[in-house]
């Protein structure tokens, strides 16, 4: 060939090639983005796991009995989901108060303050006819779990509504966002996310949402056994796996031992699992604790229809459940505040915050109204004027005297690192929910994260093909659990920190996590003059992304640029 041919016919294929890699590139990017994307759903959030729940992959089920320990709302879920996998599946719950009814509305259960929707106490469970806050994972989960959930769930008394508040943050409102499209580019997609811009959640006291999720559970699998009885310790076989429970039947004396296949320690607060695994010489499993030192009450007032739909709440928010949350910036004061609908014409205030005597907190509505007026904001302008209404509204004709007052001191959060002591585990022994982590609760986190506990549980033993857990089973699954919730502590704690009174992990200072506190207030500055800050504050909250998902570069270059412009 003529070398002037042959040259140009080089330049020609050098052009092509390059046209062709620059024209593939973008679609590169996009494909390199979606296998992160998927890879980070997979192994930081539990919505792959979703599409296991409620079937069992392999046409066996695993030998032998899942023995549950506690059987409270993660316990539940838990027994729920091993009764896909196992032969057989038992509860063993402690507590005498575990009632079944929902709502509660039996004569005799009717309170001092003559409400009806209380349940009996229960002894182990803090403040249970709290309202809490559940995120949209947690609706996304027992749409799967419990047959027809919205229609038990609706009748039964609950709530289905979009997760949106009317939050102040030190008289900064905190906005919900419009859409998850942010100028034409989305979040990250995944076939399990809910298809509305403001996803449903579940809306109702954690008093009834216990006693309605064992009700479904125990009603449509009647194979899950529920015993009352407190476990004592395990005992270990030769291969190292727990072969036995050793537990006290309610009422008796003696102990009796069952030999389970598999045991989850669901024992929320007391983390018993601890200590039976620690009586075995396993261990110590290093655990983690600090006390934000809070401290609030709930007055729950019972309305008739009528006062009930008259309440003076703002046009703008009176359909929303939680109408009303404020809380003080840590470096202006501790204060919190919300208002609330509870069950059955119910409607609750609660006040307190961190590092607040028993004695400083209202006992009265010209105290709480004092409590209000005295909130710090970053304008120093009074907050609004309605919540004064609201109290006098539910205070009048002796409506203050009549109301059910119950003051809460929040135990101290603590991780038990299970993850990382992981390769000591019985291979068949799990733990989740608040047995695992007990946070802050003005966070709103607990249940959801008991609920990603059970759905991570459902992933892993579908993905057991024989039927016996095999070798590194309790090793993956908690090593798993701490890459899809660790995170909430770390947040939850570094803002907890941030409040003066707030006694540290041991060895830590408050000024632990300082950078990253000044970093995320920017960030919910952002939140107030800024869709995409505002959509990426918002989302990765629900439990539905992974929460890398909360910042893009744009994001992270404008929170730096402003923490750079403070600093000069
Ligand atoms: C005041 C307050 C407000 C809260 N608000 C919210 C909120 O808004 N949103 C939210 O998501 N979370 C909130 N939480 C946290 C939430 O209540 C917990 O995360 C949740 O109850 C944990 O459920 P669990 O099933 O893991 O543990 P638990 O509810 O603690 O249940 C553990 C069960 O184990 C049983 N048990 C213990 N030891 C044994 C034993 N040895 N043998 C047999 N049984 C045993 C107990 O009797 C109990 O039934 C709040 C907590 C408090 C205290």
């Amino acid at each position: 060939m003529d070398p002037a041919v042959w040259k140009d016919s080089i330049n020609y294929s050098a052009i092509v090639l390059a046209i062709g890699v620059i024209s593939a590139y973008p679609l590169y990017r996009i494909w390199r983005t979606r296998q992160e994307d998927r890879l980070n759903f997979s192994i930081y959030t539990a919505m792959d796991d979703l599409d296991v729940l409620g079937r069992r992959s392999s046409p066996n089920r695993m030998m032998g009995t899942a023995v549950i320990v506690g059987g409270s709302i993660t316990g539940l879920l838990a027994a729920r989901v091993c009764a896909d996998h196992f032969e057989r599946v038992v509860i063993l719950e402690a507590d005498e108060g575990a009632d079944t009814e929902f709502p509660a509305a039996a004569e005799s259960k009717r309170d001092a303050h003559g409400n009806l929707n209380y349940v009996s106490r229960r002894a182990r469970v803090a403040q249970t006819f709290e309202i809490h806050l559940y995120q949209p994972f947690a609706l996304l989960a027992l749409r799967r779990l419990i047959p027809d959930f919205d229609e038990s769930f609706i009748d039964a008394g609950g709530r289905i509504e979009p997760w949106s508040f009317n939050a102040y943050w030190s008289g900064v409102k905190i906005g919900v966002p419009k859409s998850r499209y942010i100028k034409g580019r989305g979040l990250p997609k995944h076939h399990n996310i809910p298809k509305e811009d403001l996803p449903d959640t579940i809306w109702c006291t954690r008093a009834n949402l216990e006693p309605f999720l064992r009700r479904e559970i125990m009603d449509s699998y009647p194979g899950i056994e529920f015993m009352k009885a407190t476990v004592t310790s395990l005992t270990q076989g030769d291969s190292g796996a727990i072969n036995g429970v050793v537990y006290t039947p309610k009422g008796q004396k003696s102990t009796k031992t069952m030999t389970p296949s598999f045991v989850v320690d669901c024992t929320g607060h007391s983390k018993a699992g601890v200590k039976w695994l620690e009586h075995l010489g396993i261990g110590p499993v290093p655990q983690v604790s600090y006390d934000p030192l809070q401290r609030y009450v709930t007055v729950w007032f019972k309305l008739d229809e009528e006062k009930f739909l008259n309440l003076p709440i703002p046009k703008e928010v009176r359909g929303l459940d939680c109408c009303f949350y404020a809380f003080e910036d840590s470096s202006l004061g501790g204060r919190l505040l919300w208002a609330s609908n509870g069950e059955n014409g119910t409607f609750g205030l609660s006040f307190g915050g961190f590092g607040i005597p028993s004695e400083e907190l209202p006992k009265t509505p010209e105290e709480l109204k004092d409590f209000y007026r005295e909130f710090k904001t970053f304008s120093g302008k009074p907050m609004d004027d309605w919540y004064y209404d609201l109290v006098d509204y539910l205070s009048q004709d002796g409506g203050w005297e009549r109301a059910h007052y119950e003051e809460c001191k929040i135990p101290p959060c603590v991780y038990v690192k299970y993850h990382e002591v992981a390769s000591t585990l019985p291979r068949n022994f799990v733990a989740l929910g608040d047995a695992v982590m007990r946070l802050s609760p003005i966070y709103g986190l607990g249940v959801t994260k008991g609920v990603l506990g059970a759905v991570t549980l459902a992933g892993a033993l579908d993905k057991v093909h024989g039927r016996t857990i095999p070798e590194n089973f309790a090793r993956d699954m908690m090593i798993s659990l701490d890459k899809r919730t660790g995170w909430s502590w770390d947040q939850a704690k570094i803002s907890d920190y941030g409040y003066e009174t707030t006694i540290p992990c041991e060895g830590e200072s408050l000024d632990e996590g300082a950078p990253m506190r000044a970093a995320i207030k920017e960030f919910l500055q952002l939140t107030t003059v800024d869709e995409e800050a505002k959509a990426r504050f918002y989302y990765p909250r629900l439990w539905i992304y992974p929460n890398s998902t909360m910042l893009s570069e744009r994001v992270f270059g404008m929170i730096a640029a402003r923490i750079a412009a403070k600093n000069k």
